[in-house]
């Protein structure tokens, strides 16, 4: 049962008033960012500008304000997109991609040269520049059409025919993405590389959230454009593939029982926008790279939570950028773009510790109540903390795939490190690790912590299938690992990790 809120009342009637954005800036924003809809004005710009310090990030850890420093996120963020605007109309994504914020790199911080936007690239395909451009905007037409012909009016773009097979096929698979074992790479491919743009529009319209929040269909759209664009499809894990699995699994637990009943509209649109924008514009390399290259989000950031803190803000800046909730109070709006940072942050590994100790307290004391708004905040922010890191609990085929991918961003960040003589960052070595080795590692001290907790919270067959696949993937790296040692003693070589032995592992038993 989801309780209903209207829109135009206020949703968040006892939230804190913050500081407004109207107040003068101490460093001129551009005309041409200003002039744009969604525009920002800036209140303020932090020490990266020459202004004074901002007060200390690391001192409101997890706590949220618009403050100068936030506002200069923004400001980056703008900026970013500026250049991305002014290239996408002039066909050059090359410059895209080289430029990132080049304009806030020059100033008293010397760093790496490294183009993060570059990191993981490859080749550019041939063909117009705006070719991918096109075909998303086509895609999404498509399911537009495929939506209306569910509902029996007439097409109204004879494009849908090209793939019609594909689109059948993508809505096929939506019927069933409730299922644990639903395979995103496999909606990736039939979605035409749309999959987060479709699975996010098909959770919102599901859940009627875009008749309740009376939202704008083109600036829905335009927003989740935006979001999919700002994911790195060159980042091996990092890319919208990701984003779109973790929000499959978030609506997963959302429909678990304890939460269904509890959830409120709000907390399912925050839930689902959170878990779509986790990861916004993630560079392809971790927190300490960023630190010891230092690169201007370390220093904005001041090394806390950066990666975390530029998803968010990045999320925020789209989300003005596309004038999304512009028809919502401010206060609202504010109130959203604060308890989705609090989500985001709560993504942060480096703070795990701190969320599981707080999680098991409450069910030690058996006092969460998800009728207090606080509490069911915290549930969510426990949610996406699970789906952030399901992988090793998804059926072995899907795991494996996810393992695969993150190792190739481990290791390709540790073969940088090494070309520019860094330090090699831990599980980032490929001569000292494999996909097997650092799998075995994060399930036993991350994953399975966590979802023990989760198991004690909502103890219910999706858990108990996720609990399952966790312990049988587990058992196959193992099994792999003897494998290849076994292998290795008898050759005097080390074995390749591939032709992993399927059997073994669970072949898509239903969860839905
Ligand atoms: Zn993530």
């Amino acid at each position: 049962m989801i309780s209903l809120s209207g829109p135009r009342r206020s949703l968040w009637g006892g939230a804190r008033r913050r500081k407004r954005m109207s107040q003068q800036p101490q460093r001129p924003v551009p005309k041409h960012v200003l002039s744009r809809r969604g525009a920002i004005s800036f209140s303020s710009s932090s020490s990266l500008f020459g202004a004074p310090d901002p007060r200390q990030l690391s001192e409101r850890r997890g706590a949220i304000s618009y403050d100068s420093s936030d506002q200069t996120a923004l400001y980056i963020r703008m900026l970013g997109a500026c250049v991305i605007f002014k290239q996408l109309f002039s066909r050059d994504v090359r410059v895209r991609s080289r430029v990132g914020f080049e304009p806030e790199r020059r100033g008293s911080h010397p760093y790496l040269p490294i183009d993060f936007r570059i990191l993981h690239s490859q080749p550019e395909p041939a063909g117009p520049a705006s070719a991918r451009k096109i075909r998303r905007l086509l895609s999404f037409q498509r399911y537009l059409h495929s939506s209306r012909s569910c509902r029996g009016s007439a097409p109204q773009n004879p494009l849908h025919i090209l793939d019609h097979d594909y689109t059948g096929q993508a809505k096929c698979m939506l019927e069933r993405v409730g299922s644990w074992n639903f395979d995103i790479f496999l909606f990736d491919r039939l979605t035409n590389g749309n999959s987060l743009i479709n699975l996010t529009f098909h959770l919102f319209n599901q859940y009627g959230l875009i008749e309740l929040f009376q939202l704008d269909m083109v600036k829905l759209h335009r927003f989740l454009v935006m979001v999919q664009e700002d994911y790195h499809q060159q980042n091996p894990y990092h890319n919208a593939v990701h984003a779109a699995d973790v929000t499959q699994a978030m609506y997963c637990y959302l429909r678990e029982p304890k939460l269904s009943k509890s959830l409120t509209s709000c907390d399912i649109l925050l839930g689902l926008l959170a878990a779509a924008t986790h990861d916004l514009d993630h560079p392809g390399v971790n927190q300490p790279f960023l630190i010891k290259t230092n690169h201007y989000l370390a220093a904005l950031y001041r090394n806390t939570s950066v990666l975390e803190n530029h998803h968010w803000r990045s999320a925020v800046g789209l989300l003005r950028e596309s004038g999304l909730f512009s028809h919502l109070p401010t206060e609202d709006g504010l109130n959203m773009e604060r308890q989705l940072g609090s989500l985001i942050l709560a993504t942060d590994i480096s703070r795990q510790n701190e969320y599981l100790l707080k999680f098991r307290e409450h069910l030690d004391k058996e006092d969460l109540c998800l009728g207090n708004a606080g509490h069911r905040h915290f549930v969510l922010q426990m949610a996406l903390k699970c789906a952030d890191i399901c992988n090793p609990c998804r059926p072995w085929e899907l795991s494996k795939q996810w393992s695969e991918k993150v190792t190739q961003e481990f290791f390709h960040q540790g073969d940088v490190e090494k070309k520019h003589k860094l330090e090699v960052s831990p599980l980032c070595d490929s001569q000292t690790n494999s996909v097997g080795k650092i799998q075995i590692g994060f399930m036993t001290y991350v994953v399975e912590p966590l979802f023990a907790e989760w198991a004690r919270f909502s103890d219910t067959r999706l858990t108990q299938t996720m609990l399952g696949y966790l312990g049988l993937n587990k058992a196959g790296w193992s099994g792999l690992l003897q494998e290849q040692a076994g292998a290795g003693e008898g050759t005097g070589t080390a074995a390749p990790a591939e032709d992993t032995n399927s059997k073994v592992l669970p072949q898509g038993s239903e969860e839905s």
